[in-house]
């Protein structure tokens, strides 16, 4: 395993991680992994099982009868013990579920050891929060996405209706659970979302897709001369 060969692109909820990633990854010819995903099914299973969250024991007895996969490729499959939960993790309330589950250590010491599992020796790109810090901290380029916390909301909500995933919220709701899920996030105990030293800092909020992606390419390329010489 060499995880010196990953690209961790890190950032806040809305920051454009995944467009970008996924660009990314097309553009180097590398595997995409969504780290999101994982935290999105783990949180949805057990809540489906519990009922709630709240008791840290019992959604940790869950983790040993829980078998993940997360296969790749384009269609961002995500399965947990056979059953596809690829699109239901993409509903508003899974967001605030994923976040909850994130804060157990248990949980992301179980979701660490699985990523790791699906980093070999081809490059990946990998988005989260905490890949470049605590994930892969020995990652060869490291990114950190942010944009305002209004540009992001609006992303968030226009992702929310092109799906179909709306449900009554409204752009005001998605903001302020953004900005309550990313509290949490940066203030947790273990592994909180914050920009590694060594990331690059990238402020999406007047750029395009292309641009960002771009920029990400041309310092990926620069790392690896850099590391090379
Ligand atoms: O990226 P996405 O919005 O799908 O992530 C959902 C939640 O999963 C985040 O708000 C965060 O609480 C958690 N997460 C995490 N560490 C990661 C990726 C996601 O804690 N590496």
């Amino acid at each position: 395993m060499n995880f010196s060969q990953v690209i961790a692109i890190d950032g806040p909820s809305g920051s454009g991680k995944s467009t970008i990633a996924r660009l990314v990854a097309q553009k180097v010819s590398a595997i995409y992994v969504d780290t999101g995903a994982m935290f999105r099914a783990l949180g949805y299973f057990c809540h489906q099982e519990l009922g709630s969250l709240s008791a840290t024991d019992q959604v940790i007895n869950i983790l040993d009868r829980v078998k993940i996969e997360y296969p790749g490729g384009d269609q961002r499959l995500i399965l947990i013990n056979g059953e596809d939960l690829t699109q239901t993790i993409r509903q508003h309330h899974v967001s605030a579920l994923a976040s909850e589950i994130s804060l157990i250590p248990a949980v992301r010491e179980f979701l660490l050891t699985f990523q790791h599992t699906l980093v070999d020796d081809h490059l990946c790109v990998m988005e989260g929060r905490d890949i470049g810090t605590v994930g892969f901290p020995h990652s060869l380029c490291k990114i950190f996405l942010t944009a305002s916390a209004e540009v992001r909301a609006q992303r968030r909500y226009n992702q929310l209706e092109a799906k179909g995933e709306l449900k009554g919220v409204n752009l005001k709701q998605v903001l302020q659970d953004m900005e309550e899920r990313d509290h949490r996030d940066s203030h947790r105990v273990e592994a909180p979302l914050r920009r590694a030293e060594d990331a690059k800092l990238i402020d999406s909020e007047n750029m395009s897709i292309e641009q960002v992606s771009d920029m990400v390419v041309e310092y990926y390329r620069q790392r690896v001369k850099e590391t090379s010489r």
